[in-house]
């Protein structure tokens, strides 16, 4: 049995469950994904939208540019995912999202060009 992996928003109306094992965990150091989370820098937990069910209330999406969606909660205003016409089979749940998100480690830097310089995800 593949294992599962229970997230929420802060309010907890919605939720999802993922299942198995992410295609990729990666650290997104770019200037939208600092606005849209607040923090310095967000960490994506990558599954194939076909592992993912998402229950509860409806989550809103914020284009933030083409073909960009941002997943939120608008009741709690808590950041939960990031969706490409790019990668369209794909979603991207943010990693505090998680209700363990200790059980996944970021492998990957991505957009390293506009890193804030003390922010060290990876290193040493
Ligand atoms: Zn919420
Ligand atoms: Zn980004």
């Amino acid at each position: 049995m593949k294992t599962k992996h229970q997230g929420s928003c802060l309010c907890g109306n919605i939720r999802l469950e993922a299942t198995g094992t992410p295609s990729s965990i990666v650290a997104c150091h770019c200037k939208d994904c600092r606005k849209h989370t607040g923090a310095p820098v967000a960490v994506f937990v990558d599954y194939p939208k076909s592992q993912v069910r998402f229950m509860g209330e409806h989550l809103d999406q914020y284009e933030s540019s083409d073909g960009v969606y941002r997943g939120f909660c608008k009741t709690c205003g808590s950041t939960m995912t990031y969706q490409g016409e790019n990668l369209p089979d794909m979603v991207h749940i943010h990693l505090g999202v998680f209700d363990h998100p200790d059980t996944f480690k970021p492998t990957e830097d991505e957009n390293t060009q506009s890193k804030l310089p003390w922010v060290c995800i990876l290193g040493p």
